[in-house]
Protein backbone atom coordinates (compact mmCIF):
# COMPACT_ATOMS: atom_id res chain seq x y z
CA UNK A 1 0.00 0.00 0.00
CA UNK A 2 1.13 3.47 -1.01
CA UNK A 3 2.11 5.10 2.27
CA UNK A 4 2.42 2.30 4.41
CA UNK A 5 6.33 3.02 5.19
CA UNK A 6 5.24 6.69 6.14
CA UNK A 7 2.51 5.24 8.68
CA UNK A 8 4.86 2.43 10.10
CA UNK A 9 7.68 5.37 10.56
CA UNK A 10 4.87 7.95 12.38
CA UNK A 11 4.16 4.33 14.99
CA UNK A 12 7.75 4.41 15.92
CA UNK A 13 8.10 7.97 16.40
CA UNK A 14 4.48 8.01 18.23
CA UNK A 15 5.49 4.94 20.24
CA UNK A 16 8.71 6.29 21.20
CA UNK A 17 7.55 9.81 22.06
CA UNK A 18 4.79 8.58 24.54
CA UNK A 19 6.63 5.59 25.52
CA UNK A 20 9.74 7.93 26.91
CA UNK A 21 6.96 9.21 29.77
CA UNK A 22 7.31 5.91 31.27
CA UNK A 23 10.29 3.94 30.44
CA UNK A 24 13.58 5.48 31.06
CA UNK A 25 15.42 3.38 28.39
CA UNK A 26 13.43 5.66 25.74
CA UNK A 27 14.67 8.58 27.03
CA UNK A 28 17.23 8.68 24.42
CA UNK A 29 18.44 12.50 24.80
CA UNK A 30 21.21 13.20 27.50
CA UNK A 31 21.76 16.70 29.24
CA UNK A 32 25.18 17.00 27.37
CA UNK A 33 27.86 18.13 28.70
CA UNK A 34 26.66 17.57 32.26
CA UNK A 35 25.43 14.22 31.49
CA UNK A 36 27.38 11.11 28.68
CA UNK A 37 26.58 8.21 27.78
CA UNK A 38 29.22 5.70 28.29
CA UNK A 39 31.14 4.91 24.94
CA UNK A 40 31.24 1.29 23.85
CA UNK A 41 34.75 -0.16 23.99
CA UNK A 42 35.27 -0.22 20.49
CA UNK A 43 34.54 3.71 19.74
CA UNK A 44 37.40 5.19 18.32
CA UNK A 45 38.68 8.41 17.42
CA UNK A 46 42.30 9.36 16.92
CA UNK A 47 45.41 7.32 17.53
CA UNK A 48 47.41 7.67 20.83
CA UNK A 49 50.69 5.93 21.35
CA UNK A 50 51.21 3.77 24.50
CA UNK A 51 53.86 3.68 27.19
CA UNK A 52 55.03 1.13 29.56
CA UNK A 53 56.13 2.58 33.28
CA UNK A 54 55.62 5.99 34.12
CA UNK A 55 57.76 7.26 31.74
CA UNK A 56 56.42 8.52 28.54
CA UNK A 57 59.99 7.90 27.13
CA UNK A 58 61.59 5.13 28.19
CA UNK A 59 58.58 3.18 28.23
CA UNK A 60 57.24 4.36 24.67
CA UNK A 61 56.80 1.32 22.79
CA UNK A 62 57.12 2.70 19.33
CA UNK A 63 60.84 2.00 17.26
CA UNK A 64 59.95 4.26 14.48
CA UNK A 65 59.46 1.69 12.17
CA UNK A 66 57.80 3.64 10.42
CA UNK A 67 55.45 1.17 8.97
CA UNK A 68 52.44 3.08 10.17
CA UNK A 69 53.63 6.41 8.34
CA UNK A 70 53.90 4.64 4.83
CA UNK A 71 50.19 2.57 5.63
CA UNK A 72 48.48 5.82 6.64
CA UNK A 73 45.57 6.83 3.31
CA UNK A 74 45.87 10.34 4.15
CA UNK A 75 49.65 10.42 4.80
CA UNK A 76 49.48 12.35 7.95
CA UNK A 77 52.07 10.82 10.38
CA UNK A 78 55.25 12.29 10.54
CA UNK A 79 58.16 10.19 11.88
CA UNK A 80 61.80 11.19 12.42
CA UNK A 81 64.03 8.15 13.55
CA UNK A 82 66.12 8.92 16.62
CA UNK A 83 69.84 8.19 16.04
CA UNK A 84 70.87 6.64 19.54
CA UNK A 85 68.99 3.50 20.95
CA UNK A 86 67.28 2.84 23.98
CA UNK A 87 66.07 -0.63 25.71
CA UNK A 88 62.27 -2.16 25.00
CA UNK A 89 60.20 -4.08 26.86
CA UNK A 90 61.93 -6.81 26.04
CA UNK A 91 65.22 -4.85 26.85
CA UNK A 92 66.40 -4.94 23.48
CA UNK A 93 67.88 -2.03 22.12
CA UNK A 94 65.16 -0.65 19.52
CA UNK A 95 65.51 3.32 17.52
CA UNK A 96 62.73 5.11 18.91
CA UNK A 97 60.82 8.35 17.06
CA UNK A 98 62.47 11.60 17.79
CA UNK A 99 59.61 13.44 16.25
CA UNK A 100 55.94 11.69 15.60
CA UNK A 101 53.15 13.78 14.67
CA UNK A 102 49.89 13.20 13.62
CA UNK A 103 47.55 16.12 11.72
CA UNK A 104 44.43 14.88 13.27
CA UNK A 105 42.48 17.59 11.02
CA UNK A 106 43.19 15.08 7.79
CA UNK A 107 43.24 11.85 10.23
CA UNK A 108 40.26 10.05 8.80
CA UNK A 109 40.03 7.52 12.01
CA UNK A 110 40.45 4.57 10.16
CA UNK A 111 42.61 2.31 12.34
CA UNK A 112 44.95 1.16 9.77
CA UNK A 113 47.91 2.76 11.74
CA UNK A 114 46.99 0.25 14.64
CA UNK A 115 46.22 -2.86 12.17
CA UNK A 116 49.58 -2.43 11.39
CA UNK A 117 51.87 -1.69 14.05
CA UNK A 118 53.88 -5.15 14.91
CA UNK A 119 54.81 -4.07 18.29
CA UNK A 120 51.10 -2.95 19.87
CA UNK A 121 52.67 0.67 20.05
CA UNK A 122 49.89 2.90 18.69
CA UNK A 123 46.05 2.97 19.19
CA UNK A 124 43.06 4.62 19.07
CA UNK A 125 41.39 6.93 21.58
CA UNK A 126 38.11 8.01 22.49
CA UNK A 127 38.95 11.45 23.76
CA UNK A 128 36.37 13.43 21.42
CA UNK A 129 36.32 17.02 22.70
CA UNK A 130 39.04 18.54 20.05
CA UNK A 131 38.13 21.20 18.83
CA UNK A 132 40.43 24.13 18.42
CA UNK A 133 40.49 28.17 17.43
CA UNK A 134 43.32 27.35 15.10
CA UNK A 135 43.27 24.62 11.90
CA UNK A 136 46.86 24.21 11.48
CA UNK A 137 49.36 24.11 14.49
CA UNK A 138 46.69 23.22 16.95
CA UNK A 139 45.51 20.34 15.45
CA UNK A 140 49.20 19.01 14.62
CA UNK A 141 49.44 16.40 17.71
CA UNK A 142 53.40 16.23 18.72
CA UNK A 143 54.60 13.17 20.39
CA UNK A 144 54.04 14.38 24.01
CA UNK A 145 50.63 15.28 23.19
CA UNK A 146 50.07 11.58 21.48
CA UNK A 147 51.63 9.70 24.46
CA UNK A 148 49.17 7.86 26.69
CA UNK A 149 50.24 5.40 29.91
CA UNK A 150 48.84 1.33 29.64
CA UNK A 151 46.87 2.34 32.44
CA UNK A 152 45.10 5.06 30.53
CA UNK A 153 44.85 2.62 27.51
CA UNK A 154 42.95 -0.22 30.20
CA UNK A 155 40.78 2.72 31.40
CA UNK A 156 39.35 3.63 27.61
CA UNK A 157 39.66 -0.02 26.49
CA UNK A 158 39.55 -2.51 29.39
CA UNK A 159 39.37 -5.60 27.20
CA UNK A 160 41.34 -4.73 24.12
CA UNK A 161 44.23 -3.74 26.20
CA UNK A 162 44.40 -7.10 28.40
CA UNK A 163 44.61 -8.97 25.58
CA UNK A 164 47.40 -6.81 24.32
CA UNK A 165 49.11 -7.22 27.39
CA UNK A 166 48.92 -10.93 27.38
CA UNK A 167 50.12 -11.27 23.74
CA UNK A 168 53.11 -9.00 25.08
CA UNK A 169 53.65 -11.16 27.80
CA UNK A 170 53.29 -14.29 25.93
CA UNK A 171 56.05 -13.00 23.59
CA UNK A 172 58.19 -11.81 25.98
CA UNK A 173 58.36 -15.44 27.89
CA UNK A 174 59.29 -17.28 24.59
CA UNK A 175 62.11 -14.93 23.84
CA UNK A 176 63.02 -15.93 27.38
CA UNK A 177 62.71 -19.55 26.79
CA UNK A 178 64.50 -19.51 23.08
CA UNK A 179 67.72 -17.38 24.92
CA UNK A 180 67.52 -20.25 27.98
CA UNK A 181 67.50 -23.06 25.03
CA UNK A 182 70.51 -21.09 22.54
CA UNK A 183 72.37 -20.48 26.22
CA UNK A 184 72.01 -24.55 27.19
CA UNK A 185 72.92 -25.76 24.00
CA UNK A 186 75.51 -23.59 23.61
CA UNK A 187 76.72 -24.84 27.13
CA UNK A 188 76.53 -28.46 26.31
CA UNK A 189 78.23 -27.79 23.15
CA UNK A 190 81.39 -26.53 24.88
CA UNK A 191 81.61 -29.02 27.42
CA UNK A 192 81.22 -31.62 24.56
CA UNK A 193 84.21 -29.79 22.51
CA UNK A 194 86.23 -30.04 25.92
CA UNK A 195 85.32 -33.48 26.55
CA UNK A 196 86.82 -35.01 23.03
CA UNK A 197 89.69 -32.40 23.26
CA UNK A 198 90.80 -33.70 26.78
CA UNK A 199 92.12 -36.94 25.99
CA UNK A 200 94.37 -35.53 22.72
CA UNK A 201 95.36 -33.10 25.40
CA UNK A 202 96.05 -35.85 27.66
CA UNK A 203 97.91 -37.93 25.01
CA UNK A 204 100.26 -35.29 23.78
CA UNK A 205 101.20 -34.16 27.37
CA UNK A 206 101.98 -38.46 27.92
CA UNK A 207 104.16 -38.44 24.85
CA UNK A 208 106.14 -35.38 25.69
CA UNK A 209 106.82 -36.82 28.88
S1 LIG B 1 43.74 6.33 11.85
FE1 LIG B 1 44.05 6.08 9.61
S2 LIG B 1 44.21 8.17 8.86
FE2 LIG B 1 44.48 8.30 11.08
S3 LIG B 1 46.70 8.21 11.40
FE3 LIG B 1 45.94 6.09 11.50
S4 LIG B 1 46.16 5.30 9.41
FE4 LIG B 1 46.29 7.52 9.29
S1 LIG C 1 53.68 3.20 15.86
FE1 LIG C 1 54.19 1.07 15.36
S2 LIG C 1 54.20 0.99 13.12
FE2 LIG C 1 54.29 3.16 13.70
S3 LIG C 1 56.47 3.63 13.73
FE3 LIG C 1 55.88 3.08 15.82
S4 LIG C 1 56.34 0.89 15.97
FE4 LIG C 1 56.30 1.39 13.78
Amino acid sequence: MIGSGILKGMAVTARNFVGSYFEKERLITVQYPEERNPLPENYRNFPILIYDTDDPHAGLRCVACKICEKECPPQCIYIVKSEDKKPDYMGKPQFYPKVFDIDISVCMSCQICVEVCPFEAIKMDKEFELSKRERFDHLLLRREQLSKSNDYYHKIHPVEAAAVDKNLSDAAAAAEAKKKAAAEAAAKAAAAKAATATPSAQGKASTGS
